[in-house]
């Protein structure tokens, strides 16, 4: 019996034993289960409130203690409330795959983009984006994105600088037209020439700005001193007037006194002579008469001694006063003189081009429009050309811009020489020249103005010891009734225009 009970008390030993083993096993799984659910809630936390939910319950059953059977479907309800998450996260990849692609496909519409930053981006399109696992992935390639984007922005903003360059050429044309047609002396001159330098090496609107000021302050600079020495001229002419004016007071006056003068001497001759006469005509003896006589003759001896003493000294006095008065009005018809040289040159000057010393725009628009007006009236053949040269601005960027100073030289003293004795040429600015023929027509012109194309082609201009051809277009017209000034130059113009789009070196003519 004692042993019965002894093997039964082992045997409950025994179950107690494994069941605690068995309740550990549990605890330990129960806690694990505990653990994992928490950090699943922990890591899907937001995503999907019914998988919240049930993830809240299932650790709550769990701290309850309820049976493992009864978990089967809650884990069952979980696991499939996980797949629907992993489908919306890959939708939700696809999604941010697209609009990845999308964003980058629009970057390489982008003009200007940077060649190296064009091929980056390509790549990252056909291949890397591709090759995205998880969202995580989209980062670096966002990020590049991002800085290729910035690339696109610079370019564009670039892009608007080079359009305000765009901008510059003409403004700096103009620019160099104007001082072209400023003719100054000595520092002025050096000046203007510095600025023109400056103009043509610019790239930016900012330099032009500045050059332009340059230009006014020398205008005005010079303007300042023309007023100076106008007015020191007149200050210097009125005081001459004035000294001369004096000159001619003083000898007015002079001779007035010896006027008066003069009047009380013959008065005291003539009434010695008459006193004479009377006193002969009652003398009552010769003796008597011959005292008289030599009396009265002494005294009037004296008198017309004094007379001639006075004649004499107002004639010195006249002489001289004329000789002064001479002196002045020489002094002021010389400077007169000069002034009026002066003028002139100036005037010669305004319209001459400084470079070159062809007539320039203001002296051709003057000829231009007299023509016009015996166009008018007569109706004679005049035939226009505007001529420019090719290219021109690349000869500045090549061999720079007093190589292109001294080409324009050559090139106007070129045309010069092949035009006829009749015909006027002018430089209208920059690289372009006006030529007017009188008594040409439109039918006759071709051969004289293909000779003056040729005689420029062949000039041998020689740059860096490398031989260059430098060659012209021309676009002809006629005057034609009815044309204004304008409407033939813009006729003319018409017709380089031309010329310059089909080849230029050639002469196109605009009926
Ligand atoms: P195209 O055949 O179309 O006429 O080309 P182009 O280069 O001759 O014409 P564009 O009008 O673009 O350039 C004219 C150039 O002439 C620009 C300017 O720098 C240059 N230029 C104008 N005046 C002078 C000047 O007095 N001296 C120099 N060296 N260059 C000048
Ligand atoms: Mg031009
Ligand atoms: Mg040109």
């Amino acid at each position: 019996m004692s042993q019965q009970i002894e093997v039964l008390n082992k045997k409950l030993k025994q179950a107690i034993e494994s069941r605690m083993v068995i309740e550990h096993a549990r605890k330990q799984q129960v806690d694990t289960l505990t653990h994992f659910s928490a950090k699943l809630s922990l890591s899907c936390k937001g995503m999907d409130i019914e998988l919240d939910n049930r993830l809240a319950k299932f650790r709550s059953a769990l701290a309850k203690g309820v049976d493992f059977e009864m978990f089967a479907p809650l884990i069952d309800e979980v696991l499939t409330l996980l797949k629907g998450q992993e489908a919306l996260q890959s939708a939700h990849q696809r999604e941010l795959y697209n609009s990845v692609q999308d964003a980058g496909k629009q970057l390489q519409k982008t003009k200007g983009l940077p060649d190296d930053a064009r091929r980056t981006l390509r790549h990252l399109l056909d291949h890397e984006l591709n090759q995205v696992q998880s969202n995580r992935d989209f980062i670096p390639i966002l990020n590049r994105l991002v800085t290729i984007y910035h690339q696109a922005l610079h370019a564009k903003l670039t892009l608007t600088d080079s359009k305000q360059a765009s901008l510059q050429p003409s403004l700096a044309k103009e620019l160099l037209n104007l001082a072209n047609d400023l003719v100054f002396e000595d520092e002025a001159a050096e000046q203007v020439k510095t600025i023109k330098n400056n103009i043509s090496e610019t790239d930016t609107v900012d330099d032009l700005l500045v050059s332009a000021i340059e230009i006014i302050r020398i205008i005005a600079g010079n303007i300042s001193k023309e007023r100076q020495s106008a007015q020191s001229f007149l200050v210097s002419l009125n005081q001459t007037l004035e000294e001369l004016h004096h000159s001619i007071v003083s000898t007015s006056k002079h001779s007035q006194s010896m006027g008066a003068e003069f009047d009380a001497l013959n008065k005291r001759i003539e009434s010695k002579i008459n006193n004479l006469t009377s006193q002969t005509q009652n003398a009552t003896s010769i003796s008597s008469l011959k005292a008289l006589v030599d009396n009265e003759l002494k005294s009037l001896s004296q008198d017309l001694i004094e007379k001639e003493r006075l004649e004499q000294e107002d004639r010195q006095a006249l002489i001289s006063s004329f000789n002064e008065i001479n002196q002045r009005i020489g002094s002021l018809e010389g400077k007169l003189s000069k002034y009026k040289k002066r003028l002139h040159e100036q005037r010669f000057k305004s319209l001459l081009d400084g470079l070159t010393k062809l007539p320039n725009r203001a002296a051709f628009d003057e000829r231009f429009n007299h023509e016009f007006h015996l166009f008018a009236v007569q109706e004679s053949d005049m035939t226009l050309v505007v001529i420019d040269v090719d290219h021109f601005k690349s000869i500045n960027d090549k061999y720079g811009h007093s190589a292109g100073d001294k080409t324009l030289q050559v090139i106007a003293k070129a045309l010069q020489m092949s035009i006829r004795k009749s015909d006027f040429i002018a430089r209208y600015g920059g690289e372009e020249f006006v030529l007017l023929m009188p008594g040409m027509s439109l039918e006759h012109a071709s051969q004289p103005l293909e000779k003056l194309r040729k005689a420029v082609k062949g000039i041998p201009f020689k740059f860096k010891n490398k031989q260059v051809e430098i060659t012209i277009s021309l676009g002809v017209t006629q005057f034609k009734k009815g044309d204004t000034p304008l409407s033939a130059f813009d006729r003319a113009d018409d017709a380089l225009y031309k010329a310059k789009n089909t080849g230029r070196d050639r002469i196109c003519i605009s009926k």
